[in-house]
Parts: structure tokens; sequence; C-alpha cells
């Protein structure tokens, strides 16, 4: 799994976590979006920014974003557990 660009330290905090599928919502006005935690896609709640994803799957503490297909080619060497909401 270190073979994958993708990866570097992530499982320092990302293993093992809940996540939960969320659409992404901006934590205040001028914080605007957010990254995958893996591939540095974009998250956003408008449409302001290009090829921006809208939903994705986050930490419960709501600071780390997955988008869906890190989420499922990382999902068993990370071992995370999702919650449902
Ligand atoms: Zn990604």
């Amino acid at each position: 799994m270190q073979t994958d660009p993708r990866i570097f330290n992530q499982e320092k905090y990302l293993k093992g976590v809940t996540l939960s599928k969320k659409k992404y919502s901006q934590p205040n006005e001028d914080w605007d979006h957010d990254h995958c935690e893996f591939c540095w896609n974009k998250f956003a709640e408008k449409d302001s920014i290009p090829d921006a994803l809208h939903e994705g799957f986050v930490t419960e503490d709501g600071n780390h974003w997955v988008c869906e297909n890190c989420f499922n080619d990382f999902k068993e060497s990370f071992s995370w557990n999702v919650a449902n909401s």
C-alpha cells in the first residue's frame, strides 16, 4: 500500500476511523472548499469551483474528507467504519 502515490502519512490519522457519507458543506463563509486527503480533488458546496465534488466521506470531527474513489480504493487497507446516518 505504500507504493500508491496518493499515500503518504494518512494512516497516522485516518487508520480505523469512522467515516460518514455526507454532502459537503463549507465550515464558514471564507472557507469554501476542502480537498480529498488522498487525491486532492476538491470538495465544494457551490458550483463556483469547476469539477468540485459535492459529497464524500468525512471523519467524525469534520476535518478530513475522502472522495468516493479513494474511499473504495483504501477502505480495506485503512479499516474504515462507515457510520449510518
Ligand atoms: Zn480522492
